[in-house]
């Protein structure tokens, strides 16, 4: 299928961002492409190369710990240099203007809390490469040092309880985290217009958020460059195909515009 975007699609989606109040955002690996992050699950991601290491091993392995944590050095190594994208500084810019109501997203890199999008409104799903975490007393801490000291000693680093520190994203195997689950549940029953960006929605339970608030009769709008698992589904309002770098800035900028210009 070749792009399906024209004037009439551009118009709609500022028409939309301008109407609403309650903005559900779900964003997937897309939105961190123009940051130069590789999309790690994808078909040419890291689980072509590597193993995936699943929680319970990681639990108890020192062995899969080492594994882990080099793999997690990979991706380190190339998160720490990079920066948000307009993109994620169009979300920010929205919800400067009061029209969010969350954040939900599928990425692991931090980027949209690096942006200023408020910790009130961030949902990550899949948690985050931004903090360590102990497995066993859940405190957190900054990742640098411990991936330092991983990259001199090979030893996987542990917390002062003794428990095993393992950077707070979602491992193969591990469950989602339930506060997450319900605010992302609870932003789809409240949004007034759902905005799917850079995801191929096909990662469950992530994806059943935007779907959720969609069958409520809330508007739903899909930008992303490839097919999605919502494509041709009755409820979705407006899906357009291309790089979402070049569709969402300036569509919230010409929303934002709008609105300041007129008595609203
Ligand atoms: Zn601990």
């Amino acid at each position: 299928m070749g792009t399906t975007r024209n004037n009439t699609d551009d118009s709609r989606l500022v028409a939309e961002l301008k109407a609403a109040r309650r903005i559900m955002v779900f964003t997937g690996a897309g939105v961190s492409t123009a940051s130069g992050i590789p999309d790690f699950r994808g078909p040419h991601g890291v689980w072509t190369r590597r193993r995936p290491v699943y929680y319970d091993e990681f639990l108890t392995s020192e062995a899969a710990r080492v594994d882990y944590w080099n793999y997690k050095l990979e991706s380190w190594e190339i998160y720490s240099h990079a920066l948000p994208n307009p993109v994620h500084h169009a979300i920010v810019a929205l919800e400067g203007a009061g029209k969010i109501n969350s954040v939900v997203t599928q990425n692991v890199d931090g980027l949209h809390r690096r942006a200023g999008t408020s910790l009130g409104v961030l949902v990550e799903l899949h948690g985050t490469d931004r903090l360590v975490k102990c497995v066993r007393c859940a405190a957190t801490s900054e990742p640098g040092p411990h991936f330092e000291a991983f990259k001199a000693t090979m030893s996987p680093p542990r917390c002062s309880c003794g428990g095993p520190l393992k950077p707070a994203t979602i491992s193969f195997g591990q469950s989602l985290c339930a506060t997450d689950l319900e605010r992302a549940a609870d932003a789809a029953t409240h949004a007034d217009l759902v905005l799917a960006l850079g995801s191929t929605l096909s990662v469950s339970p992530a994806a059943s958020f935007p779907l959720m608030a969609a069958e409520r009769g809330t508007p739903y709008i899909i930008i992303n460059d490839g097919a999605t698992d919502h494509d041709g589904h009755a409820c979705v309002t407006l899906r357009l195909h291309g790089d979402v770098t070049a569709i969402v800035p300036p569509a919230v900028e010409a929303a934002l515009a709008l609105r300041q210009g007129t008595r609203n």
